[in-house]
């Protein structure tokens, strides 16, 4: 599979899309909100996201930066390898998106997101061309760190995250992000935000002191 940036993005983004079009239509739920006033602006602002992070990722691929591995030699191996990428993902976007919402001048960056209120699965890229920037630079940071990872699975691990992405915008899938929407200093999720949610959720319900503290931070 030879790639550049350009075509890898394109590849990520349309087979996420692939795969939740059909969940959207089992779990009925429409892919953006019926004569929503802003569906304009949100289509404008999509596009020229996707665009930014084709530009990126073909600059980071250029510059040498993004270099893909060789082809892990088992399945174990790609899932393993998949994980831990994701992981390290996770651990950077967190605090980043906590950040925004604890940081004052932090919070414009992010704060386009957040005037939707209803959710569908369409808003999981309208975001501020800089949020989205910033979002692109986390999901290929492990890179930086000089992380091995092939072309297949590095695709493999990313569609997972973008589907889980776009599906948490979908209050059936995820009700935690839409509580996220409203009270903006609740229910922060992961890139991959569906298994965060449950997790947190677990804990609130069995331990709820801990759940109390995690709640307060
Ligand atoms: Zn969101
Ligand atoms: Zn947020």
């Amino acid at each position: 599979m030879q790639t550049n940036g350009i075509l890898h993005v394109w590849r990520l983004i349309y087979i996420s899309i692939l795969i939740v079009i059909p969940i959207c239509a089992i779990i009925k739920t429409p892919l953006f909100i019926k004569n929503d006033p802003r569906l304009w602006e949100k289509l404008r602002v999509n596009v020229i996201n996707v665009i930014i992070a084709m530009a990126l990722v073909e600059l980071e691929m250029q510059l040498g930066i993004v270099k893909f591995a060789q082809q892990e030699s088992t399945y174990i191996e790609c899932l393993v390898t998949g994980i831990v990428y994701i992981l390290i993902v996770e651990t950077h976007y967190a605090p980043w998106h906590y950040a925004m919402h604890h940081i004052s001048f932090l919070y414009p960056i992010h704060k386009l997101h957040h005037s939707v209120i209803e959710v569908s699965p369409i808003d999981s890229y309208f975001m501020s061309h800089m949020d989205w920037l910033l979002s692109f630079v986390c999901i290929f940071i492990p890179f930086v760190w000089g992380f091995s990872i092939s072309e297949k699975t590095h695709l493999g691990a990313m569609v997972f995250v973008g589907v889980t992405g776009i599906l948490e915008h979908t209050p059936k899938w995820n009700p935690g992000h839409s509580i996220h929407h409203t009270k903006s200093s609740e229910h922060y999720t992961l890139m991959s935000g569906v298994w965060f949610n449950m997790i947190g959720e677990k804990i609130e319900n069995r331990m709820p002191m801990l759940g109390k503290i995690l709640k307060k931070i």
